[in-house]
């Protein structure tokens, strides 16, 4: 294992995590035990004490999840990672970890909804304040700096925008404050953004999306760069209790060991499919993190390995253009959630941001005629035929709406 770290990078998506196991198995077994027998009441309490190394429990530690768990430390190029149940649960053991009542938090403006509202109405019934802003502009983070800010949250390509941020910057920025700096890397997993290369402190994911790959999963992960903060946040998640199983851990190796191939076909699909609605005569603007229309596209070039499978775009035609859109694609999925090898086609104000109302979604970016789309390792050829038809759907405007 420990030669590892010469091999490329997607060679470690196929051999990360690999432990030595009974009967000499290819991949991790499956240990989908809840606990595990001490051999003595001397060993149990041995590993208790931390004096022996072993299994206890399962909330506590599983070889299955450990393995994943090495796996993703290893492609992030951290110290080690704990598998939670959902992004979700990766977030929020995160802040139960480093603030407390009477902290602050800057956090992107364009970020996935729940993380905002975790912040503003759980947090902000304990005490923590946030400030949200444009994190494209690392000056708009210096201006919402306080004395009492413990952590600059940054979510880079953001959610639903793909507003690039300079990870760099924004560091420089945190740590000047005495702030930590944690980067949600979903959006673009390690294969084409690594966050410690840039100074940031935390990096999570959901797993449910790029990293497992498969749209079977739903599960999250922390990583981490030292010791100390790995035990902080240990101790938070077992209390708290937000872990991954082992099946699922399992599932979300597994899907790890095509991340290569899989982003470097989503990255390709994605370059074709967002030139070609940019030259559409139906579709307003395109933001996409290759194309050079992208505001941070330089930003970009210095932080990415590769542009995403990820592509947010305006219709002309507004609301009603995007229901006609979303209800004749018929390759792409209308669906929810993004990073499978499937194309999932979404419209944010009729569908996951329709709750906030018009004005709060015009704050986050979100207009009446934007899709996002998430695309799918399908030959592209298909991709756009489906586009093609779907977009020749939506009846001609006499006056574009705004
Ligand atoms: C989906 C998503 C989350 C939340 O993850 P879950 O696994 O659904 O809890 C967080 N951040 C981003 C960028 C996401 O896309």
């Amino acid at each position: 294992m420990s030669d590892n770290k010469k091999l490329q990078f997607d060679s470690k998506t196929v051999h990360a995590g690999m432990g030595d196991y009974e009967f000499g198995p290819v991949v991790p077994p499956i240990y989908q035990t809840s606990t595990f027998k001490f051999e003595s009441v001397e060993q149990g309490a041995s590993l208790f004490k931390g004096e022996a190394t072993g299994y206890i429990y399962t909330r506590l530690e599983n070889p299955t999840i450990e393995a994943m768990e090495n796996a993703i430390a290893e492609l992030e190029g951290g110290h080690k990672a704990l598998g939670c149940a959902s992004g979700m649960a990766a977030i929020s053991t995160i802040f139960f970890t480093l603030l407390k009542s009477g902290d602050h938090v800057v956090c992107s403006k364009f970020v996935y909804g729940p993380t905002l509202t975790l912040l503003q109405n759980i947090l902000g019934k304990f005490g923590v304040e946030s400030t949200f802003v444009d994190t494209e502009f690392p000056e708009e983070i210096e201006k919402a700096m306080r004395p009492n800010t413990k952590v600059v949250y940054v979510e880079t390509p953001g959610n639903p925008t793909l507003a690039i941020s300079d990870l760099e910057a924004a560091s420089k920025i945190a740590h000047a404050y005495g702030a930590l700096v944690v980067v949600d890397n979903t959006f673009m997993s390690p294969a084409l953004q690594q966050p410690f290369k840039f100074g940031v402190d935390i990096i999570l994911h959901s797993m449910t999306k790029f990293l497992n790959g498969h749209a079977d999963v739903v599960a999250g992960i922390i990583i981490v760069k030292d010791e100390e903060m790995f035990q902080k946040m240990r101790k938070v998640l077992n209390q708290l209790g937000g872990v991954i199983d082992p099946f699922n851990s399992f599932l979300v190796h597994r899907g790890l060991k095509t991340l290569s191939v899989r982003m470097q076909k989503h990255c390709e699909n994605a370059q074709i499919v967002a030139e070609y609605l940019e030259n559409h005569p139906k579709v307003k603007w395109v933001r996409y993190p290759g194309l050079k229309s992208h505001p941070t596209y330089q930003v970009g070039l210095k932080q990415h390995n590769g542009t995403g499978g990820m592509i947010a775009f305006e219709l002309k035609g507004g609301l009603k253009a995007g229901e006609v859109m979303m209800n004749s694609v018929k390759l792409c999925t209308l669906a929810v959630s993004l990073g499978g090898v499937e194309s999932l086609i979404q419209h944010p104000a009729s569908m996951t941001h329709f709750s906030m109302g018009e004005e709060a979604r015009k704050n986050g970016g979100i207009t009446n005629g934007l899709v996002r789309f998430s695309v799918g390792i399908e030959n592209v050829k298909d991709i756009i035929e489906d586009l093609e038809q779907a977009l020749a759907k939506i009846p001609k405007m006499e006056k574009a709406e705004a």
